[in-house]
């Protein structure tokens, strides 16, 4: 459903790589950037212009920390405050102190309120629950009987006035269903509300009056992802007329633009709790803001990343290191400087992961670097650790009778010593380019 969205915020974060240092004139026109995609997305207007304005504040005001390059720092900002707007922390259900729990679920007809009482019948079940469904919806036909399919295929008890047998009264229902679930021990009671097809005054009075009845624990708003802004002003309607405690977003796996979705926690303040992807049963979740919001950035792995450089990071060390590759520092770049490096970066995980998850490395750059596995960094390590601190400050002086002592001595051939030394004048000539602003970056390694 987002995929529009993440491919343009991609495309937004690509040109910010490779700078070294962000103006407000960048941050300005990824701003700006950022803003289009969200509306073409379709979220609202409002909270557009909110997380633009917060986005801008927080990137113009940012220290360089060093740990992250300007283009990650602007991503973890963006990721940052989509968590935000998506509600923040994951809200989980709440319990009643003593049962039954009671939710309720309002919306609009067709929202998938009748299958979401099944899906969150079944999720509650499989926890040790035992729910009890209830068809307080006598407003469509057909509507009893199918929450009686779908708490059958649920394997949980429903509770639904037979069809046609004088029974209309919803409110009186939902308040028998509650002390129905207290003779049978029922936990749980979800109680499915009826709806219409577009807002009106009666539809609003009568999930208000079943409300006052059960006084649930949780009002659950059911709402169709795909129907666009609408699903913001009938959330709002909703949330007048009725109140209500959470959201479901249901129908996650339409190719509706998905933005409107995306702004109803922030436009309400009530948070999004499950998320409804599919007509099986099984297709339901727990709803959590910083999981959506790294899909929607189509870079988990990233951010994941991004996380671990700012952990383990040695600022210290990095800074020296930084110094000496633009010329500033103490001496040159050396090999133990680059042992020092190559550490670093091992300390965020397997190497292989890392580069995997490095989207501005060149092919080039990934193929110098991915060529080092684990073991070789061993190897490199007993190789430099087998020289004198002369050798290791300055490279060049090594000569042939040299590099057959550091062989012998670490364990390995000259040719390992030769290939190390080659590749450590490429990478240090690599890291200067780095280190000077001219090419993508890479977190826990200077300047990159
Ligand atoms: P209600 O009127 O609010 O009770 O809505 P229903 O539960 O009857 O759902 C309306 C239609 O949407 C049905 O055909 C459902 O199978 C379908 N539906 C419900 N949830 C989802 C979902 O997450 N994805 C898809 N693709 N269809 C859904």
């Amino acid at each position: 459903m987002f995929d529009t969205l993440s491919d343009r915020l991609s495309a937004t974060f690509k040109n910010l790589r490779g700078k070294g240092r962000l103006t407000d004139a960048d941050i300005d026109a990824t701003a700006r950037e950022i803003r289009i995609a969200l509306l073409e997305a379709d979220v609202n207007l409002g909270v557009v212009k909110e997380f633009i304005a917060a986005v801008k504040e927080r990137a113009k005001g940012a220290e360089l920390t060093g740990a992250l390059n300007p283009a990650q720092q602007v991503i973890k900002i963006v990721n940052e405050e989509l968590v935000e707007i998506l509600g923040g922390q994951t809200r989980v259900l709440r319990f009643a102190k003593r049962p039954p729990t009671v939710i309720m679920l309002a919306g609009l007809q067709g929202a998938g309120k009748t299958t979401l009482a099944g899906k969150l019948a079944k999720w509650l079940a499989n926890q040790g629950h035992t729910p009890l469904l209830v068809a307080a919806d006598l407003q469509r036909p057909n509507a009893v009987q199918q929450l009686t399919v779908v708490a059958k295929r649920a394997g949980v008890a429903w509770y639904a006035p037979e069809p046609g047998n004088g029974v209309g009264d919803p409110v009186a229902v939902a308040r028998n269903s509650i002390s129905i679930a207290q003779q049978k021990l029922h936990d749980v009671v979800i109680v499915d509300t009826a709806g219409r097809l577009g807002v009106d005054t009666e539809l609003m009075q009568q999930a208000a009056d079943i409300k006052a009845a059960v006084n649930p624990d949780e009002v659950l708003f059911v709402v169709d992802a795909m129907i666009g802004q609408d699903a913001v002003s009938t959330a709002n309607a909703f949330a007048e007329g009725v109140g209500f405690d959470g959201v479901v977003l249901t129908k996650l796996d339409g190719d509706a633009r998905g933005g409107a979705a995306l702004s109803i926690a922030r436009v309400t303040g009530q948070p999004i709790m499950f998320a409804s992807s599919g007509e099986k049963l099984e297709d339901f979740d727990v709803f959590h803001p910083d999981r959506m919001a790294s899909r929607i950035l189509g870079m988990g792995d990233m951010l994941t990343l991004i996380e671990q450089a700012e952990r383990t990071f040695d600022a210290e060390q990095s800074a020296k290191a930084a110094a000496k590759l633009s010329g500033r520092g103490d001496g040159e770049f050396g090999l133990g400087d680059f042992l020092d490096q190559m550490k670093a970066v091992r300390r965020m995980g397997p190497l292989s992961k890392i580069f995997g998850m490095l989207p501005g490395m060149t092919g080039d750059m990934k193929e110098q670097i991915s060529g080092i596995d684990e073991k070789e960094i061993d190897r490199i390590e007993a190789i430099i650790l087998s020289m004198t601190p002369a050798e290791r400050e300055n490279p060049k002086i090594l000569n042939g009778s040299r590099r057959a002592r550091i062989a012998a001595g670490s364990g390995t051939k000259v040719s390992d010593v030769n290939k190390l030394v080659e590749r450590f004048f490429e990478a240090r000539k690599m890291m200067t380019q780095l280190a000077s602003g001219k090419m993508p970056g890479m977190p826990g390694m200077p300047g990159m």
